[in-house]
């Protein structure tokens, strides 16, 4: 099964050639036609399973690069996996016609705060961050979280055990009501539960 029957823009097609990926792997496979479709999903898998594609693929499907502000935040817990997900961010962007290209920013902590605040002065369609550094630029007012629609949430166990959620729930508090929300985690714990249930109500949930 090839990538082309997901019908996703061929800005994306051509960059997964580019990178030579010839088929979707089964997380990809089972997730991404309800994700590009608007659906909330919870991914219970591993590293080495294609998760990041498997977010990253719809969500940027679905961006509107019509439309110059921010849609989508994708939070993961270390700036290390924040900087690998931009990476495969850029990587995807590569083959996008130039007029109206889908922008891409991070926002990570322990660098210059307010170089990453005069950054954000032009809005990127996505931005890719630690959440305690998000929380940080809503509070300052340095972005708008308020037009985006989609969050992801990666590595949502690590997220729990480093106290994390709080920041991701002050960031999903404030964006739209109607929330597309992604999570993706190696175990689910109880202690997620009630963070889940407040912003997704009938979520697709893949194991894979
Ligand atoms: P992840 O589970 O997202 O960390 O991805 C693990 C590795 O698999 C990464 O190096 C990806 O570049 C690679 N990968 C993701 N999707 C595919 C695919 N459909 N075909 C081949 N390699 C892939």
């Amino acid at each position: 099964k090839q990538f082309e029957r997901l019908e996703l823009k061929p800005f994306l097609i051509e960059a997964l050639k580019r990178q030579r990926f010839e088929r979707p792997t089964e997380i990809q496979e089972r997730l991404i036609p309800g994700i590009k479709n608007g659906q909330s999903a919870i991914g219970q898998s591993q590293t080495g399973s294609g998760k990041t594609l498997a977010y990253l693929l719809p969500v940027l499907n679905r961006i509107n690069p019509g439309q110059s502000t921010l849609q989508a935040i994708i939070t993961a817990p270390t700036r290390e996996l924040a900087d690998q997900i931009h990476q495969e961010v850029e990587k995807l962007l590569t083959e996008q016609p130039e007029e109206g290209a889908i922008t891409s920013k991070t926002a990570v902590g322990g660098t210059d705060r307010k170089r990453m605040i005069s950054k954000m002065r032009n809005t990127p369609h996505l931005l890719v961050g630690t959440p305690g550094r998000i929380k940080d630029l809503v509070e300052e007012q340095a972005i708008d979280v308020h037009t985006a629609h989609m969050l992801v949430v990666d590595e949502a166990d690590q997220m729990w055990d480093m106290g994390f959620i709080e920041d991701v729930d002050y960031v999903a508090a404030r964006m739209q009501e109607e929330l597309q929300m992604l999570v993706f985690s190696a175990t689910i714990p109880e202690s997620l539960q009630p963070f889940l249930k407040k912003y997704m109500s009938n979520p697709k949930f893949v194991q894979v």
